[in-house]
């Protein structure tokens, strides 16, 4: 069994996956030839937003996000706690501070009662100026928009929707990545909505701010390729996997996402007897990025992944650490207390808490009903 079968995707798309690949090939418009403009004509249309502006990847799309904000040294960013590295990396890299907020037991989401908190935290300390959240739509469910609104709107905070994991989910009749003020996906392979290669997109409704992203994106270009106005970026999607992704678009939209829905339902329904499973608040819809079960301890859970990886089931843990325990943010997070109490357990309990627990479990649009089967008796028998 595949955690995630991309060959099986592929196999079903394959007539009109080869003719689109090779028809870019042949076409010698290896960079920005067309199907880049029309993606990016499609993919806004699909999300509901004025401009898409496609780029080399997820991370690189929330680095054009803060550059066309202007971000930097003295801003403080706000993170969730759980989340992938990338969400939290591009903010030191800009030279402004991440800081950490804890995230909900149940939809594993930014807390906004905590983003309070440590907006106010910020402020009290008197060193950083809070400028943006950054709202993970983490394994596919939208945040809690309607929430972290409220708290932006009272500090006058930006909102940088990161939905790498969330493209395709929505809330009411709204898709996702039309929440932030800017928002960002990522077409790494096994995202929702994955190329064949490193792929990334950036979502705004503001005219001046796609402006600048287009900008930053070709080297801080002017009014042509060879005036530089600023110092930018090379990143670019490439023509080939903007033909990948318009037969990934179309498969996704016309099936894909109800099929993962489907199997996602039938996990659920096998299963919400003996584990915490998904949580999806009402008028939320995920795209399920990830399927993930919540155990009691982390004992359990290792457990139950060496029970499942001994009858050939893949499963993954989605994620081990949390952001203020990373090395790499050791000597870069802000910090309400001295160092050595704040590196504790107590900072974001839920998010270190989660990290101990989850286990995230096989699930793509071509998950069959058997194999669906053979991970819920695997479960059951483990837990019983
Ligand atoms: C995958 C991912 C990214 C980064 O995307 P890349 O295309 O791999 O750079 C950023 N944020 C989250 C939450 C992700 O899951």
């Amino acid at each position: 069994m595949e955690f995630r079968d991309l060959k099986k995707q592929y196999q079903v798309l394959r007539e009109d996956m080869d003719q689109a690949i090779l028809r870019a090939v042949a076409s010698g418009a290896y960079i920005m030839g067309p199907q880049v403009k029309e993606l990016e004509k499609q993919l806004a249309e699909y999300v509901g937003v004025k401009h898409c502006l496609t780029c080399a990847n997820g991370t690189d799309a929330l680095t054009l996000a803060l550059k066309a904000w202007g971000i930097g040294p003295g801003d403080a960013v706000f993170v969730p706690d759980f989340t992938f590295f990338s969400s939290a990396e591009v903010v030191p890299l800009e030279g402004a501070e991440p800081v950490f907020v804890d995230v909900c037991e149940d939809t594993f989401n930014i807390d906004a009662a905590d983003l309070d908190r440590a907006v106010q935290a910020v402020l009290s300390e008197g060193r950083l100026r809070p400028r943006v959240v950054v709202t993970v739509d983490l394994f596919g469910l939208p945040a809690d928009y309607q929430a972290v609104r409220a708290i932006a709107d009272k500090y006058g905070l930006l909102i940088l929707e990161d939905g790498a994991q969330g493209f395709g989910g929505s809330i009411a009749a709204k898709r996702a990545c039309s929440f932030g003020d800017i928002a960002t996906t990522s077409f790494f392979p096994a995202k929702p909505v994955g190329c064949y290669g490193d792929g990334g997109a950036v979502f705004t409704d503001n005219d001046e701010w796609a402006a600048l992203i287009d900008s930053y994106r070709v080297h801080g270009k002017g009014q042509f390729k060879y005036d530089n106005v600023r110092i930018g970026m090379n990143s670019r999607l490439d023509t080939v996997q903007a033909a990948v992704l318009q037969v990934k678009l179309k498969a996704f939209a016309e099936y894909e996402l109800d099929a993962i829905n489907a199997a996602a339902a039938k996990y659920t329904e096998r299963l919400k007897d003996i584990v915490a499973t998904p949580v999806i608040p009402a008028g939320f819809r995920s795209s399920w990025a990830q399927y993930t079960i919540k155990l009691q301890d982390s004992a359990q859970r290792d457990a139950l992944q060496a029970a499942l990886k001994a009858e050939g089931i893949p499963s993954m843990v989605y994620y081990p650490k949390p952001m203020h325990l990373q090395t790499a943010f050791s000597s870069l997070s802000f910090r309400a207390e001295p160092q050595e109490k704040s590196r504790n357990l107590n900072l974001c309990p839920v998010a270190t808490s989660l990290c101990s627990r989850v286990l995230s479990l096989p699930l793509h649009p071509y998950l069959t009903d058997e194999q669906i089967d053979t991970v819920c008796t695997a479960i059951r028998k483990f837990l019983k």
